[in-house]
């Protein structure tokens, strides 16, 4: 048999709710040309992002009624500790309840002015967390990672040489830690290989840095390494993650991507020095280090989806329906990202809207304009997210021009995803017709998020 079927069926449904296009038109006005602002009641397919959207099992949602709600000392707790420990080998589990709050109390031990942190591409709030200590946030991308045409197994990579050219340039005694992102989500939801893992843990070596991975998608990244490295074939999905784990200093992570639940995180550490100042920070800004800013059934929760994440059946229809969406896409002359990353497609927006200057938001027009035809809720990764104007006016974006249509597990069937195809087919056939837009207004820092627009 040819076809990949999804490894479940469905036993409890949800409504989406239809809108006109004139709705719509109205709808994106009053949200100022920012999908971040509309009601998610207004949206039809919702592929804003895959973080903390996944459909949880009936192992999970039995999990959750069995959660135990001690204060301190949680059953739900050494459950996830234990689950932690024996895929990661981390000494030390810290529960938190998003990616974000392991990044804000990494960077409150490490960060700090003249510090610099290196990473193959750094997510949008671990760029943000690292400059608001103060440090610097550095991304070391493979040359092919920033070209969307260029097809190569492992376009997730660090540039290693670079690595080495930074850390000579700045000194070793400022570089904290070296993150590296499993899968390079900012850079494409491209996977990381084993072997760049082990050249950078050697490099870090060489030089007395920690290693800390970032591994929200490090299911998607093994499956990866399984179907693409030379010697993995025959290796399963969690001895490969082991063994990528096993090159970290310490690991942190948004359970919202492959935990499989709606929230949590959490931050590994071997060193007992740094998990105890992490820690202290976490009571202060988290709660109790046994629950973390969670109530504990999301701990059972995460504890069951770590183990779901890494079914080899589950990640297999995974990383197809992904590829499906993009094959498509590209039969239909629609320029994307190759190849298809594990959680998204990213369309080409420098190359779909080449009639757009960078500096009026090409990516951020098309996400209007597959709102407008069919309720469909991408994001923007280019110049809006991380674009930067100087004082004399003039405009700086990122090397590529991305519109993400990310996609939540186990959640929309292939019909929704053929919907989407058709809608994106539509607006590409009309592209001349797009028009660029005006930023009116900007938040210091994650502007994407709140930021108003007009069109021109
Ligand atoms: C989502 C994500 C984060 C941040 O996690 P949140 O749960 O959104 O706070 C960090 N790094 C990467 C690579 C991510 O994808």
């Amino acid at each position: 048999m040819k076809t990949i079927i999804e490894p479940f069926k469905i036993k409890s449904i949800e409504p989406i709710i239809f809108t006109t296009r004139e709705q719509r038109e109205a709808f994106i006005a009053e949200a100022h040309y920012n999908v971040f602002l509309l009601h998610a009641d207004d949206v039809l397919i919702d592929l804003l992002t895959d973080s903390g959207t996944t459909a949880m099992s009936a192992r999970q949602w039995a999990g959750i009624m069995n959660g135990d709600e001690a204060y301190a000392g949680s059953r739900s707790y050494y459950r996830f500790e234990n689950v932690l420990k024996e895929l990661t080998g981390f000494s030390y589990v810290i529960p938190v309840h998003q990616g974000r709050a392991a990044e804000k109390i990494l960077c409150s031990i490490v960060g700090g002015a003249g510090k610099v942190i290196p990473n193959n591409t750094h997510f949008d709030t671990t760029r943000a967390n690292i400059e608001y200590s103060g440090a610097r946030a550095v991304d070391l991308p493979v040359r092919e990672g920033t070209q969307p045409e260029v097809i190569a197994p492992f376009k997730g990579n660090m540039d290693v040489a670079a690595l080495e050219a930074l850390i000579e340039d700045v000194g070793a005694e400022n570089v904290p830690c070296c993150l590296l992102t499993l899968t390079n989500n900012s850079g494409g939801g491209q996977p990381v290989s084993m072997k760049n893992v082990r050249d950078v843990r050697a490099v870090c070596t060489k030089h007395g840095i920690p290693l800390i991975l970032d591994v929200c998608r490090f299911a998607e990244n093994a499956m990866f390494i399984k179907m693409r490295e030379e010697g993995y074939a025959t290796t399963s999905v969690r001895d490969i993650a082991k063994e990528m784990f096993s090159y970290g200093d310490g690991a942190m992570m948004s359970a919202k991507k492959d935990g499989m639940v709606n929230t949590g995180g959490f931050l590994a550490l071997n060193s007992g020095v740094w998990a105890e100042r992490a820690r202290t920070v976490l009571i202060v800004t988290e709660g109790f280090p046994t629950y973390g800013g969670l109530a504990r059934r999301d701990l059972e929760a995460m504890a069951i989806g770590l183990e779901e994440a890494l079914d080899e059946a589950y990640l297999t229809y995974r990383l197809r329906s992904v590829q499906y969406l993009g094959e498509r896409l590209k039969a239909a002359g629609v320029p994307i990202l190759e190849p298809p990353g594990g959680h998204a497609i990213y369309l080409d927006a420098r190359r779909l809207c080449d009639h757009i200057a960078p500096k009026d938001f090409p990516g951020q027009s098309i996400v209007c304009a597959l709102y407008r035809e069919a309720g469909i809720r991408s994001v923007e990764i280019g110049s809006v997210m991380f674009g930067t104007t100087s004082a004399d006016g003039e405009h700086h974006g990122p090397a590529m021009e991305l519109v993400r249509l990310a996609i939540p597990r186990r959640v929309y069937t292939q019909s929704h995803i053929d919907y989407v195809i058709e809608a994106i087919v539509n607006v590409y056939e009309r592209r001349r017709e797009l028009r660029g837009l005006r930023m009116t207004y900007e938040a210091p820092y994650l502007r994407h998020f709140t930021a108003h627009f007009e069109e021109l």
